[in-house]
């Protein structure tokens, strides 16, 4: 399983950076109360009354399809972030360290004049491999190395912790290779995903021609590529499936790979990927790996060739000339998500660097940026949380001693991380060299894979860290039972290291009781206290649970997020199941601060109340129509304003805080509320 985060990363290719402030921390923080819309009645529309001179004073920048305080955070980070380069960049910086690293990166990137010159030039290499293949086995190697390289063909491969034994490492394959995210672009008959589709397949054909095919070349190219990521689509298992891990882990030997998932020159496979040495493998999803290899055997090699050069052109794209940058940006930008305009090229820069160089930028972001006490705090909210989570465990009314004491245990498990890893990666082995740009993201992807590689059959690392320190973003990983939050996130909105108790527990505390929450979650429950897929559950126990999460599937799936567009409550159950759980566990703990028992109100409103505006205040933010809908369909979260409208009204504190009657909208009957841990 891999890690749930609080909130997708945007865009593909590139980790969005993230920020932080430590200046800010001489003055008083507090909430603004110029965020609230006191026009609308907090039962009437919770989102829109604590939120909404917010939204209202933070329209969505051409360059976003999405603008709310994350993005907002993510943007002053890029800017501390930049700040950091260019005073790297001015120092003589000895070649191999990580400052010539990263400054020299960066300005290949926002270098548009060599970018322009080149062109094609820096893929066409790689273009021509492709086009000398002559036989399957040809084909085998570059699956192979455009999936170490690019984006992968057909299917995945990757080392990861087995699900079955997650102490131990090993090799994984996994259903890939489509360009739109998910199958429902390439079957569904509304008319947004025709719209779509139509014009994926220009961009194909536009970035063919850019790429110095033939108008002809490229239509044909075009088609081939559509029929062959349909075919892929069809195979591919639903979202929905997906998360469930029973369905997707069937361990095999290599030696029976033939017989159960389908002929193919495995050996030579897996010596190419690097993994000659694997005895056996976890084929996430049969199905579309065997579709995928039949596809590999039956179609022309002419039209393989085309749709192994498409993933070379559009993982390239935005480290090539403007040409390419701006294709890909007027589909997945413009049409996709509803962005008006390009980002500046800094900014495509900085996320270039902080996905290629992380943690050799993490590390100057924390020194600068990071105040050690910060940790301290954090670690004291996390414990008072665990507490919480605890007692909430020992008040279950619907759960057996036998599950609870099991659940404890694995709530005593946690691996707790906060800020930034205590080693960081060594980028020795990655050169930054004057060739160009793309050449220089190869290698870095060359990078991650081989430190990706050099752990199969090896013990799992548990002290390594799934995001980087600047990120604004935080994580549960279910294989290591271990909770995340970087550095990044440590800041207002989420965390006031001047801050009263009300908004920290209802900002930071929340986030750290929703990625508790995953741990037991509907998706996370499934996993015991060393990450090992096993069921600790007694039947009973395991049936009540999902008799309440039903509750919150329905809730979800019957609300419309745009038009006749409904939420997909099925999808995002774990993710609000984390939300609803991480408020009930931030809540409880909340109650055991001075200032809850003193209950003295600030700015006119009481601790409770600034406990849910906190929280409100996170979710802040506007959506395009065009990226409400991508959300929608790829996003395991609900939308910011459901992850507020949709959890609140099953939290009975909130009902209090606000005094909410039965006649507001908002209002749901105590009996029809649900609350799972
Ligand atoms: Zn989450």
């Amino acid at each position: 399983m891999k890690p749930h985060f609080l909130l997708l990363m945007l865009l593909t290719m590139t980790m969005l950076g993230n920020c932080s402030q430590n200046n800010t921390s001489e003055q008083k923080q507090d909430l603004n109360l110029a965020n609230l819309d006191t026009t609308v009645a907090p039962g009437a529309d919770f989102y829109q009354y604590a939120t909404g001179g917010w939204q209202k004073a933070n329209p969505i920048p051409d360059e976003y399809s999405r603008y709310g305080t994350f993005d907002k955070l993510r943007e002053e980070n890029q800017k501390q972030i930049k700040e950091l380069i260019e005073e790297l960049s001015k120092k003589n910086n000895a070649f191999g360290s990580n400052a010539q690293k990263v400054s020299d990166l960066y300005k290949m990137g926002i270098d548009s004049v060599k970018l322009n010159a080149e062109g094609a030039a820096p893929i066409r290499p790689f273009l021509e491999e492709i086009a000398a293949a002559n036989t399957e086995k040809e084909i085998i190697r570059l699956i192979a190395k455009i999936g170490k390289y690019a984006s992968n063909p057909f299917f995945g491969f990757y080392v990861g912790p087995d699900d079955k034994n997650s102490s131990m490492n090993i090799a994984q394959l996994a259903q890939s290779g489509i360009g739109l995210g998910d199958r429902e672009y390439y079957l569904a008959d509304d008319e947004h995903s025709k719209m779509l589709r139509d014009e994926y397949r220009k961009l194909i054909n536009t970035q063919f021609k850019n790429a110095g095919y033939s108008d002809a070349d490229a239509a044909k190219a075009s088609s081939v590529v559509m029929k062959i990521e349909t075919e892929l689509a069809e195979s591919h298992i639903t979202k929905e499936m997906r998360r469930l891990p029973e369905l997707n882990y069937h361990k095999y030997l290599v030696s029976e790979l033939n017989e159960k998932v389908a002929p193919f020159d495995w050996a030579y496979y897996l010596e190419e990927v690097g993994a000659a040495n694997a005895d056996s493998i976890n084929v996430s999803q049969v199905e579309p790996v065997r579709r995928a290899i039949q596809l590999i055997h039956t179609e022309p090699i002419d039209h393989i060739k085309d749709y192994l050069s498409w993933k070379v052109i559009n993982s390239a794209a935005n480290f090539l000339s403007d040409e390419f940058v701006n294709a890909n940006f007027e589909f997945y930008g413009k049409k996709m998500s509803g962005s008006k305009e390009l980002r500046p090229r800094w900014k495509r820069s900085i996320d270039a660097v902080n996905s290629a160089l992380g943690e050799a930028v993490g590390q100057l972001y924390v020194e600068k940026y990071f105040p050690p006490q910060a940790k301290d705090r954090m670690l004291q909210l996390v414990e008072n949380l665990k507490t919480s989570l605890g007692e909430r465990i020992d008040n279950l009314e619907w759960m057996s001693d036998t599950t609870k004491s099991k659940a404890h245990e694995k709530l005593a498990a946690f691996i707790v991380k906060i800020g930034y890893p205590d080693k960081w990666k060594d980028y020795t082995p990655l050169e930054i060299k004057e060739d160009s740009y793309w050449a220089n993201m190869m290698r870095a992807a060359e990078y991650e894979y081989n430190d990706m590689i050099k752990d199969l059959n090896k013990p799992v690392d548990k002290t390594k860290w799934y995001m980087t320190p600047q990120t604004v973003n935080a994580y549960y990983n279910p294989s290591s039972n271990e909770i995340c939050f970087p550095a990044g996130i440590l800041q207002p909105p989420f965390f006031y290291m001047n801050g009263d108790d009300a908004i920290n527990y209802g900002g930071i505390g929340v986030v750290i009781g929703h990625e508790m929450t995953h741990g037991f979650d509907d998706q996370g429950r499934k996993f015991d206290k060393e990450g090992n897929l096993t069921d600790w559950w007694t039947p009973t126990d395991a049936s009540r649970f999902d008799e309440r999460a039903k509750v919150l599937v329905d809730f979800y799936d019957n609300i419309v997020v745009i038009d006749t567009v409904h939420a997909n409550g099925t999808f995002t159950l774990g993710e609000n199941i984390a939300d609803q759980g991480g408020l009930q566990i931030a809540y409880n703990a909340f109650l055991k601060t001075e200032q809850a028992k003193q209950n003295k109100k600030i700015d006119g409103f009481t601790p409770a109340q600034r406990f849910f505006l906190s929280y409100a205040l996170l979710w802040a933010g506007n959506v395009r129509d065009e990226e409400i809908l991508r959300l929608t369909k790829i996003d395991p979260h609900s939308l910011g304003k459901w992850r507020v409208n949709g959890a609140l009204p099953h939290i009975d504190a909130w009902y209090e805080a606000f005094d909410i009657k039965e006649t507001d909208p908002m209002y749901v009957p105590k009996e029809q509320r649900v609350a799972i841990w």
